[in-house]
């Protein structure tokens, strides 16, 4: 047997800005602490015989002073104070043909509502206590197009933030799990086309748009680095491409903050 912290998880890369992840150390306890963050449950992981809050910050959070709630056992909740640092994301251009996908036709609207409830209530469940891996793979072979956080315009008008990355690849290129989980959605959505979502456990969820083909079901579990579909060009996107968004107690994240540098693909590499 090797010794337990020969496996440790290591823990995501802690960038405390709109868009980062906080990891935070805890007070020292037996029992897992349960931690809150504007009312939301917060993920725990154990590194190194300590207790640490891994926490994703909303692109929308105002920079300053910031509470996380933590309880241990028998004990009364205390706060643990952090700060968030501003953080300047580039502006970006697009250009988009069909028109329907920048200002959807009244007809289309219920149905985007309809879906932007449901993947809201999908990335805010909880379903496991257990300890996600927090070092991802890269999961399609391409090199990142366009990064996180961007301010993005389609045909010169502004839309929402750009919450993921784009990998840019030929269509039908394979796409992996970034890390083990299980399936907790799939289905053709209005802008994200054929979506995939992976529950990875502790609000950790890894979303990947504009697939060609999905290629397991809801329910079921996948392995780091496992096929689960292809890339493609469905939904809201200027050519074949992966989105993935990271999310993280019920918010987008920058992905790099669980991809070591080495993993990442130069842009020049194909
Ligand atoms: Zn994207």
């Amino acid at each position: 047997m090797f010794p337990l912290s020969a496996f440790a998880t290591p823990l995501p890369q802690n960038e405390p800005v709109p868009g980062g992840v906080v990891v935070m150390q805890l007070p020292q306890a037996g029992r897992a602490p349960r931690v809150q963050f504007d009312g939301r449950r917060i993920m725990v992981i154990r590194h190194d015989g300590r207790w640490y809050a891994v926490v994703g910050i909303p692109l929308a959070t105002a920079p300053g002073q910031k509470t996380l709630s933590v309880r241990l056992a028998d004990q009364p909740r205390r706060q643990l104070g952090f700060t968030i640092a501003p953080k300047q994301y580039p502006e970006q251009q697009l250009i988009i043909k069909n028109p329907e996908l920048v200002n959807p036709p009244a007809s289309a609207l219920d149905r985007i509502e309809r879906e932007q409830a449901h993947l809201e209530h999908v990335l805010n469940t909880w379903t496991t206590d257990a300890a996600p891996e927090l070092t991802f793979i890269w999961p399609a072979d391409g090199p990142q197009t366009s990064g996180f956080g961007l301010r993005r315009f389609y045909n010169g008008e502004e839309r929402s933030r750009h919450t993921g990355i784009d990998i840019g690849a030929p269509e039908g290129t394979p796409v992996r799990a970034p890390a083990d989980g299980v399936v907790a959605d799939a289905g053709d959505y209005y802008f994200c086309g054929n979506t995939l979502t992976i529950d990875l456990g502790q609000g950790l969820y890894s979303v990947y748009c504009h697939l060609s083909k999905i290629s397991v079901r809801r329910g079921a579990h996948v392995k780091q680095g496992q096929i689960v579909g292809s890339i493609g060009a469905t939904g809201r996107t200027t050519g074949p491409n992966l989105h993935w968004t990271v999310s993280l107690n019920g918010t987008p994240v920058d992905p790099h903050a669980f991809i070591p540098a080495s993993a990442i693909p130069a842009l020049d590499s194909r």
